[in-house]
């Protein structure tokens, strides 16, 4: 059959469609594309002239012009080195966080010629987003709105800015490709289009690529081993945080956040995460714990709230905000099995304040001393402050960063900070309370 099928998350293409990508191994990322792909990969192929002469290395270097800071220090903290000339950056993130707002203010910032394509909404809607967010001179910045890869190409090499901005891939479509924007074998080929445009002119390039919490949309994964530099924007669109990380970056470090609030005038930088999030806390208040948590490299200071009450259901509830739900399973296990805690007939809550979600285990200790406060009704000493990783064992484990951790809980002048090396095990905390 003429059938193909492409995984959205590894671009394999499969004649047989599967559940699991042969390739990568992820679920349910096989989708029918047609057998067009590869007609229009030949053709692209056979009309680009093959070329043999080998660019010395010295050429190279004088012809790649100087990287550039964006003049927006978080969004420089995540890339590390600014902008280079030709590199590709894809901003992933879900719809309506805050991409395009991101990409408004950098081109606003950077007050240097640059194209601007919006494809996905009208010149006019994104010339008001400008207006909402300046009120300086912003003609340095050149709209198109159009979906034509084509256009974007030629407008690039005729207008030759310095920053060329795609919003978003998932909108714009190719001439050699007949499937719908948005398709996994169309936005790989219109990836593969700007990159070698980027490549050959020496433009950096920004495309911006909506996921789905799911994850289903077709796209960033994709595009994930083709560009340079991909960074996440998350968040919780009920809350105002933002958090921009730096998942892969072939020109700077990978473990950098940047980390912003959303208000009316557009992201504003946060210099002082701890504040921000602690902002409005109860203090000594049974059932909250604040925990040292790290972002990247950053260290900050989180509130882990728990709430503990009788359940009315057969199988009491664990439910997690924040934090990883299978987590919070563990932790109960370990809580009911080593301090014997009664949470067999009750619902637990957890969550961390703020918008902002954590994934590293040195919260762990946090959120048993939480849960431990809750169903005591007992507030932990007033300028008390944890992190540590819990073992199945009701051990505290030792966690990256803990050094750094522990300089700046003395910094913010916190007087009990239990940690691993002071605290080695659970049962240790509860007796000296
Ligand atoms: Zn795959």
């Amino acid at each position: 059959s003429n059938i193909l099928f492409m995984c959205n998350s590894c671009g394999n293409e499969f004649v047989k469609w599967s559940g699991q990508c042969p390739a990568c191994h992820e679920w349910n990322t096989l989708v029918e594309v047609g057998n067009f792909t590869k007609l229009s990969k030949a053709k692209s192929r056979s009309a680009r002239p093959a070329i043999y002469s080998v660019t010395p290395r010295e050429a190279i270097k004088n012809d790649s012009g100087k990287s550039f800071n964006t003049n927006i220090v978080e969004l420089d903290r995540v890339l590390g080195t600014g902008l280079t000339p030709g590199g590709v950056y894809l901003i992933a993130g879900q719809p309506g966080i805050g991409k395009s707002t991101l990409l408004t203010q950098l081109a606003i910032t950077l007050n240097t010629p640059l194209l601007y394509i919006c494809s996905e909404e009208n010149v006019g809607q994104v010339a008001t987003r400008i207006n909402r967010l300046t009120t300086k001179d912003t003609r340095h910045i050149n709209l198109l709105n159009t979906s034509s890869t084509e256009d974007i190409l030629k407008a690039t090499n005729s207008l030759k800015p310095e920053l060329v901005i795609v919003d978003s891939i998932q909108s714009i479509a190719t001439e050699g490709n007949p499937t719908t924007a948005g398709s996994p074998s169309q936005i790989r080929d219109c990836a593969s289009l700007l990159i070698q445009t980027a490549k050959e002119s020496n433009i950096p390039m920004i495309i911006v690529g909506h996921v789905t919490k799911e994850g289903t949309i077709a796209g960033p994964k994709l595009l994930e081993h083709m560009v340079d530099t991909v960074l996440d924007l998350t968040g919780d669109r009920q809350h105002e945080l933002r958090l921009l990380r730096g998942i892969k970056n072939r020109f700077g470090p990978t473990d950098e956040t940047g980390i912003f609030r959303m208000t009316n005038g557009g992201l504003e930088e946060i210099a002082d995460p701890s504040k921000f999030l602690l902002e409005g806390r109860l203090k000594s208040t049974p059932g909250s714990v604040l925990a040292l948590v790290m972002e990247g490299t950053r260290p900050m200071t989180a509130e882990i709230q728990a709430l503990v009450v009788e359940s009315a259901i057969p199988v009491p509830r664990r439910i997690a905000k924040g934090i990883n739900s299978n987590r919070l399973q563990l932790i109960c296990a370990i809580l009911t099995k080593h301090l014997k805690l009664p949470l067999g007939t009750k619902d637990v809550f957890v969550n961390i304040t703020g918008g902002l979600t954590v994934n590293e285990p040195g919260v762990d200790l946090a959120i048993a001393l939480a849960i431990i406060s809750s169903v005591k009704d007992k507030a932990l000493p007033d300028s008390s402050i944890c992190f540590g990783e819990l073992g199945l064992l009701g051990e505290i484990r030792s966690v990256s960063f803990q050094e750094k951790r522990l300089k700046e809980a003395k910094k913010l002048g916190y007087k009990h900070i239990y940690n691993p090396s002071t605290h080695p095990h659970l049962k240790k905390i509860i007796k000296n309370k």
